[in-house]
């Protein structure tokens, strides 16, 4: 039902002292304070608005677009629209961190203006880190404003699109539910809600394909004339000849001020990462072809702190090999140690990291220069073709989603290597250096779960990470970015002198040498995958491959509990891998856990490649039916780990039919039990 003014008023006022009182003032036009803002972290950034509304005024905008991003896709997506906006439609763009600005004065954005929303779904159907506040300020039932009108959102134009995965079953539930929570505000809607899906791997084409549409829409709703696109730089890029690479004022891969002047302080998180040392590393497989790492991560130099079951993420470096051949293929090889300012254009944009710098800094430390490439951003760098013919084949590339798919996709080429294929020999020095920033995505951390208990090793973290290579037919096998740079780590702490795992070589000690000594820039992110706070409730934790990382710090802290006389609930571990002589994980470590634990813990393993028939963990569950469901109904807590894509659901599937089999119900009754379970948290999941 629609809300009428003076319910909204009222409840504006009851939700507004109820927030204010829960929140101490993180809501509203309330002043932030300097140490909670998220810039404040990265130590040099002035103090800016949180009005959106003021913000648009005072930039001259009339169109922003807002990202809630995780792994840097959304952003990415959002840069993107909002320089087609530009260039296209010539609508005064600007993109924004949810999280950079407050909702309870949208209702004065003016009819004149439009609002996009492009939004990920992390997780289990959750909001990225950064639109948590955002997302629960609009979908909150009475969500108020504060020149309330009816409905309170009605001038409002927007436009959405999601980026999900669905092999969850909250299959991009943000868009939808932020959707939803707009037009119940009365916000009008621009073309369809768009929905990309990680999980089938049609994300980029999902969202080419929506945008079209969506421009026309918009252009007609707003009377905008499409103009021919021209390439508009965001930033201004300068060469600096009285500068050199060992200017004390020259970033050369330190992520903020306070890393570039040596006195990298807390808080530590997102924004400023802490340079924690390496204590020990290992080689969990036993096997030639593949790694696995166990690393022990120190962070009792820094106030981080975690606690059994979050993740920690690591910022890796870009791999020497791809790094000079982005130099190469783009004509900057030879003054790679150049020094460049980066500046913005215009007020709204942001350089992604911080300048001046170098040319060789910026591509190793801060672009994701080996993910795959977009088909949009070649047909942009059509333009700057060294010949007419490349000019020709990237255009070609760029309409013709077939074509990219065959030349481009199905080889995993990176940009670079795109570049390569597409010009030869040839060098595309016309492309402005500002495309590359605009057009590739800035380096993300990646997330791994602890491995250990916080309870054991406070501080502490233990990772378990299995090293990425794929095998592709006619190129060299696609290396994952952070778990090489990891494995050279650890090549060297194991005192090889030139670590250079598949020759990829690293910058291993970091900007000025600042790593040396086995150092990498972490911090630590939250998670809600936790164990009982009752150590005498059951468990039960299923976690094929690396997904045993997390299990491993429960079944640490339930020993430790154990063994200082606790009594700790039956913990059953449903653990599976290729074949036990290669790479089952901590093989020889869980005996001590079984000491400590008794006939409480049993791990029960699935060897897939042992016998003459393939086992998994989804097998050993169906098969452990009787008590699996005994435990369940006496409140066990049920754990997932690892593979989204195809064991989680199997899982999923597999309870369910224990459920409806032991119990004696129906399977649709069994799968509300399953689903009821997952809203209780009684079934916690940490895929990826
Ligand atoms: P990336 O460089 O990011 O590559 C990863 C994959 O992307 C490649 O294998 C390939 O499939 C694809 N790809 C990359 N480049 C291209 C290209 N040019 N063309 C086409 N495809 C490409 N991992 C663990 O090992 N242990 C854990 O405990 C763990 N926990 C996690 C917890 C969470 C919450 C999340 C989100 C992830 C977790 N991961 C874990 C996964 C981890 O974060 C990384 O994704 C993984 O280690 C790969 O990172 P990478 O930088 O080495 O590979």
């Amino acid at each position: 039902a629609q809300l009428d003014t003076l319910d909204i008023v009222v409840l504006a006022a009851l939700l507004l002292g109820t927030i204010a009182y829960l929140t101490k003032g993180s809501y509203w036009a309330v002043t932030k304070s300097p140490a909670t803002s998220s810039n404040a972290a990265a130590g040099n950034k002035p103090q800016k608005t949180r009005n959106i509304v003021e913000k648009m005024e005072q930039s001259n905008k009339n169109c922003v677009v807002f990202y809630g991003s995780q792994t840097g896709t959304a952003e990415d997506y959002a840069s993107r629209l909002a320089k087609e906006g530009k260039s296209r439609f010539g609508l005064e763009t600007m993109v924004a961190d949810l999280e950079e600005y407050d909702f309870d004065n949208l209702d004065s954005l003016g009819d004149d203006k439009v609002a996009m929303f492009v939004l990920a779904t992390y997780g289990e159907g959750e909001p990225t880190d950064n639109a948590v506040d955002f997302y629960e300020f609009i979908t909150a039932e009475d969500a108020s404003f504060s020149q309330a009108a009816d409905p309170p959102l009605g001038n409002l134009k927007f436009v959405a699109f999601g980026l999900g995965n669905n092999t969850y079953e909250h299959y991009n539930s943000m868009v939808r539910n932020v959707t939803k929570a707009l037009e119940k505000l009365g916000a009008q809607r621009i073309g369809a809600a768009g929905e990309g899906d990680d999980g089938a791997g049609t994300m980029e084409e999902d969202f080419l394909a929506w945008k079209d549409p969506m421009w026309k829409a918009l252009a007609e709703k707003m009377g905008l004339e499409e103009r021919e696109a021209v390439y508009d730089p965001v930033f201004t890029v300068e060469e600096k000849e009285d500068l050199t690479k060992e200017s004390p004022e020259v970033y050369l891969g330190e992520p903020n001020k306070m890393h570039l002047e040596g006195a990298a302080k807390g808080p530590f998180n997102a924004h400023n990462p802490y340079i924690a040392p390496i204590t020990e590393s290992r080689e969990l497989f036993n096997v030639k072809d593949r790694n696995c790492l166990h690393m022990e991560i120190d962070i009792s130099g820094s106030n981080l702190s975690y606690e059994t079951g979050d993740h920690i993420a690591v910022w890796p470096t870009n791999p020497g090999k791809e790094v000079d051949r982005f130099l190469r293929v783009t004509g900057l090889i030879a003054k790679r140690d150049q020094v460049i300012s980066v500046k913005p254009l215009e007020q709204t944009a942001k350089v992604p990291f911080p300048s001046p710098t170098t040319y060789d800094a910026v591509v190793r430390y801060h672009m994701e220069i080996c993910a795959p490439v977009s088909r949009q951003f070649l047909a942009t760098l059509a333009a700057f073709a060294p010949t007419e013919q490349a000019k020709a084949e990237m255009t070609k590339l760029g309409n013709d989603k077939d074509y990219f798919h065959e030349k481009i996709t199905n080889r995993c080429f990176n940009i670079a290597q795109a570049l390569e294929a597409v010009g030869g020999q040839d060098q595309w020095t016309a492309i402005p250096f500002s495309a590359l920033i605009e057009g590739l995505n800035k380096v993300q951390p990646r997330y791994y779960s602890i491995s250990s208990s916080s309870l054991v090793q406070k501080k502490k973290i233990s990772i378990t990470a299995v090293v990425e290579s794929v095998e592709l037919p006619g190129r060299d096998a696609l290396k994952g970015v952070t778990t090489n740079y990891l494995l050279a780590l650890m090549q060297k702490q194991q005192g090889v002198a030139n670590p250079d795992p598949h020759g990829l070589t690293y910058e291993i000690t970091g900007p000025r040498n600042k790593y040396d000594g086995i150092h990498v820039p972490v911090h630590v992110r939250h998670s809600n995958f936790k164990l009982p706070s009752d150590p005498s409730k059951p468990i039960i934790m299923i976690g094929p491959g690396t997904g045993v990382a997390p299990f491993r710090g429960f079944i640490q802290e339930r020993a430790a509990q154990a063994k200082a006389g606790q009594n700790v609930g039956r913990t059953l571990l449903f653990f599976g891998c290729r074949k036990a002589s290669e790479d089952f994980l901590y093989s020889s470590e869980w005996k001590e856990y079984e000491d400590a634990l008794g006939d409480k813990f049993s791990l029960i393993t699935a060897f897939s490649r042992d016998g003459p028939n393939k086992v998994y963990v989804q097998h050993r569950l169906l098969e452990q039916a009787k008590e699996v469901n005994e435990l369940l109904e006496q409140k066990a807590y049920f754990y997932v780990c690892g593979d989204a894509a195809n064991m989680a659901r199997e899982v999923n599937a597999a309870l369910i039919k224990i459920t409806a089999e032991q119990r004696g119900i129906p399977d649709a009754k069994a799968e509300e039990i399953v689903k009821s379970m997952r809203s209780a948290n009684q079934y916690q999941e940490d895929v990826w």
